[in-house]
């Protein structure tokens, strides 16, 4: 830090240099990622509650109420609007939530501390093997199905005596496929065991795709064994970052993730998030957006989004040498090759400035509001050109 402060004007044409190397999503070269441009208005609500903070709510009352209406609007999308929970930073702090809630549930059921087990799919977010080891819990992995989804039979055999919870996936990170969330729900309930589902991604996605007409199995609360669910406003939601979410469906899970803090200015505070001071204008504005764009708003952005996908999707099948690596059911498409090494193709892509996400085998690109039908038509252009070069 200097001595003497620099000037705003100083400061802002600094800022554009020093950020002048940063990507933008309006030029339509971010087309790996699950995060997007927000909605405008949010962004401007966001802006606008800069100094409300949740952490003592007790300040901030109307704030307060407002989360509270968040996640029972968040809860209906989920068909349960008795849900409880939290807006936080976001998948993986709402995933970590989640499996703290039961492993300290497990805990004061069993009297025990022993580190227990909790069995996830292959394709779980990285976010859950954190969490596994913040909380001291053995993460199990499973194989995967042929397509792809979690492995029913895998996950019962890998289920002991230590295991506390199983989770499912709607939306997985690699290619948005959603798992077959009743059987799963079904092993749970035959163990005794929680389940998490992480629709971080499919949250603000699936619900749409079943009201346009989309065939979706089910993924919710309506599913009887599923104990809590993430949901990412951030990602398909168009919130301002940071905001995930955590929604429980009972208040026990929640109470287990309960820390008293007694000395805040606004008075005794019951914190159900893993940040104690956090952002009042994420929760503001995912209220605000969940308000403005209503469900018909996120029907008709998913919508595009769906219909880009399925010609991204169709165009990539006609390239020689590419292929699908299954069917998208989200705005996720993974991406292989039939004679080239995918990560060779991918770094070409980059080369040409397109932000593409890896995986070890394929591939993935995800289409985003921010995405249109020219990026993609660019990015097919260039596709079939490194494909022609690396092949040749
Ligand atoms: N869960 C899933 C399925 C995800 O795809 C991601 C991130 O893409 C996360 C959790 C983690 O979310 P965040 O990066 O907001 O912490």
């Amino acid at each position: 830090m200097k001595e003497s402060g620099m000037s705003k004007k100083e400061l802002s044409k600094e800022l554009e240099k020093r950020l002048l190397d940063d990507l933008r999503y309006n030029s339509g070269k971010i087309i790996g990622s699950m995060c997007t441009s927000p909605n405008t208005f949010a962004k401007k609500v966001y802006a606008n509650f800069l100094e409300k903070n949740l952490g003592d709510p007790g300040l901030f009352p109307g704030a307060a109420q407002l989360e509270k209406e968040v996640i029972q609007m968040m809860g209906k999308l989920l068909s349960h609007p008795e849900a409880v929970g939290n807006i936080v930073t976001g998948g993986t702090e709402a995933n970590l939530l989640a499996l703290e809630a039961f492993r300290h549930r497990k805990m004061e059921c069993t009297s025990t501390s022993s580190h227990g087990e909790v069995v996830v799919p292959s394709s779980a977010h990285c976010s859950l093997d954190k969490a596994a080891r913040l909380l001291g819990l053995k993460i199990i992995k499973t194989p995967l199905t042929r397509k792809f989804k979690a492995d029913v039979e895998a996950m019962k055999q890998a289920i002991t005596s230590k295991t506390i919870a199983v989770v499912g996936i709607a939306g997985t990170t690699s290619l948005g496929l959603v798992d077959p969330i009743r059987e799963i729900s079904e092993l749970a309930m035959e163990n005794n065991l929680f389940f998490h589902v992480d629709a971080a991604f499919g949250g603000f996605v699936l619900p749409f795709l079943r009201e346009l007409g989309y065939k979706i199995p089910d993924f919710d609360f309506r599913v009887p064994g599923v104990s809590s669910i993430t949901i990412d406003p951030h990602k398909m939601g168009l919130a301002p970052i940071p905001s995930g979410g955590i929604l429980f469906r009972d208040s026990d899970s929640q109470k287990a993730i309960t820390w008293e803090v007694p000395y805040l200015a606004g008075g005794r505070t019951l914190q159900t998030t893993l940040t104690g001071t956090r952002s009042g204008s994420s929760v503001i504005a995912v209220w605000a957006l969940l308000q403005h764009l209503g469900r018909e708003g996120y029907r008709n952005i998913v919508r595009r989004c769906m219909t880009l996908t399925q010609k991204f999707a169709a165009d990539i099948r006609g390239i020689s040498g590419l292929d699908l690596v299954v069917e998208p059911v989200t705005n996720v498409v993974g991406i292989k090759s039939t004679n080239i090494q995918v990560e060779k193709i991918a770094m070409e892509l980059r080369k040409r400035g397109w932000a593409v996400s890896l995986f070890p085998n394929h591939m993935r690109i995800v289409v985003m509001p921010h995405v249109q039908r020219v990026h993609l038509e660019q990015l097919l252009r260039d596709l079939e050109l490194v494909v022609k070069e690396l092949g040749s």
